[in-house]
């Protein structure tokens, strides 16, 4: 990949780095400035996302005639590395950028993409992924919720688990069974399914850091009308991967940028923090552990350019899309890792102790940071799809 940028691309590299010196309002140092979004900064974060489309940055690959920039992956990549130099704060509608909306326009009806994806960009609907149940969550071809056929509409039974978001989204993206009678892969659906119909029940879950940001959703009896089915009847597998290549995409790359600003956080740390009647930072050990942290970040900066470049030649995401997840996953963790190392006692003060270093921040995402390598797909999983489809190996 060749990183040198056009006076186009440098140009732009300089109006987004302008632009966030001036308007990443003071207010985020206050509400913790914590890279997974927390309830108390959801509004707040719902203005900033509209901010950033007002402005146009945000969905600068998606073409203009949806509301994005019909920029090219390059100007995305600048941008991400020009939010984690300024610390900018992160997109609340998450699921709907990185997910619903790319999938939307891969394979829905002009009706369905003159209707979404501009409204996901603006953060005036929340989207939530409705895949995973009781018992069908790596193995999601096994999945049981039900849609049958009632004239114009799709009668949905059933429930999801671990819906991030569910509580506050507008919209799911919903895979359900629509023909028992095929092999499993072949009678799903993807429906775009309105929160608020009749007979759905969200239900929040507690996580280990305290928060509920996940949920459990029962469907009775919900009416989708059939307007709603996305990239055709039974064909919901197929396009249901799209969503999670995405997805790995997403948290693989955009994520990746992201790291750069809990690293910079985490050597503030260091700087601050003594062990033995010194600061951290002349800690031989610690100096090896946080040089790898930032080798490590280094890599999957590359790691993400080169799924660039094959974005870039027009292909959507591909199997590698794994290799970028699985690495953001062991470097993320490793650095949460680190974060408690470096408190040492302090590690123990959790959030809302007088005494806990950064109001307890670095607790609640070094246990955030343990469902990474489960949410988006496990790392046991994405090693099978490493091994099966970039390396031929045969099925486990
Ligand atoms: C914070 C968080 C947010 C989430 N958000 C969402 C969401 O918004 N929407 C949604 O639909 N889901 C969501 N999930 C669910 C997530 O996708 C599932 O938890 C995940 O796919 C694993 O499924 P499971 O929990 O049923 O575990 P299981 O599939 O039962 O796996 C249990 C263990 O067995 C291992 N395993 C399973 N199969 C294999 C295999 N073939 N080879 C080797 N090892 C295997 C797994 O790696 C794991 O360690 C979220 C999860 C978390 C933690």
């Amino acid at each position: 990949m060749d990183f040198t940028l056009t006076p186009d691309q440098q140009a732009f590299r300089e109006r987004v780095r302008s632009w966030l010196k001036t308007n990443i309002p003071r207010d985020w140092k206050a509400l913790g400035s914590s890279e997974v979004p927390r309830p108390e900064a959801y509004e707040f974060l719902r203005k900033w996302q509209r901010t950033l489309y007002d402005n146009g940055f945000i969905g600068l690959t998606w073409p203009k005639e949806y509301g994005g920039g019909g920029l090219t992956f390059l100007e995305e990549m600048i941008l991400h590395e020009e939010m984690a130099l300024a610390k900018a704060p992160p997109v609340l509608n998450v699921l709907g950028v990185g997910m619903a909306g790319p999938t939307i326009i891969a394979y829905g009806t002009e009706e369905q993409k003159q209707r979404f994806p501009a409204k996901i960009l603006s953060c005036e609907e929340i989207w939530c992924q409705g895949y995973s149940e009781p018992n069908s969550g790596s193995d999601l071809a096994s999945l049981q919720t039900r849609a049958v056929k009632d004239g114009e509409h799709w009668v949905i039974n059933g429930q999801k688990v671990w819906t991030s978001l569910a509580h506050v989204a507008d919209w799911m993206m919903l895979l359900a069974r629509t023909d028992p009678t095929v092999p499993r892969h072949k009678g799903i659906t993807y429906f775009l399914l309105d929160m608020k119909l009749p007979g759905v029940t969200v239900k929040p879950l507690k996580q280990i850091t305290g928060d509920a940001e996940f949920n459990e959703v029962f469907f009775d009896n919900v009416r989708v009308h059939e307007s709603h089915v996305l990239g055709g009847v039974n064909n919901g597998w197929g396009v249901g991967l799209t969503t999670l290549m995405y997805e790995r995409l997403a948290l693989g790359f955009g994520l990746q940028a992201r790291l750069r600003i809990s690293l910079d956080q985490l050597i503030g740390l260091a700087q601050r923090m003594e062990k033995n009647g010194r600061v951290i930072t002349q800690d031989p050990v610690m100096r090896q552990k946080l040089a790898q942290v930032w080798i490590d970040t280094e890599c999957l900066k590359y790691t993400g350019a080169r799924a660039i470049t094959k974005l870039l030649k027009g292909e959507i995401p591909g199997p590698e899309a794994s290799t970028g997840k699985m690495g953001w996953v062991e470097t993320h963790q490793k650095l949460q890792e680190l974060a408690m190392e470096i408190e040492g006692p302090y590690s123990q003060l959790a959030r809302g102790s007088d005494r806990a270093v950064d109001g307890g921040v670095w607790q609640y995402s070094f246990l955030r940071s343990r469902a990474n390598s489960i949410e988006g797909g496990t790392t046991e999983v994405q090693k099978n799809i490493i091994g099966e489809r970039v390396l031929g190996l045969p099925k486990g």
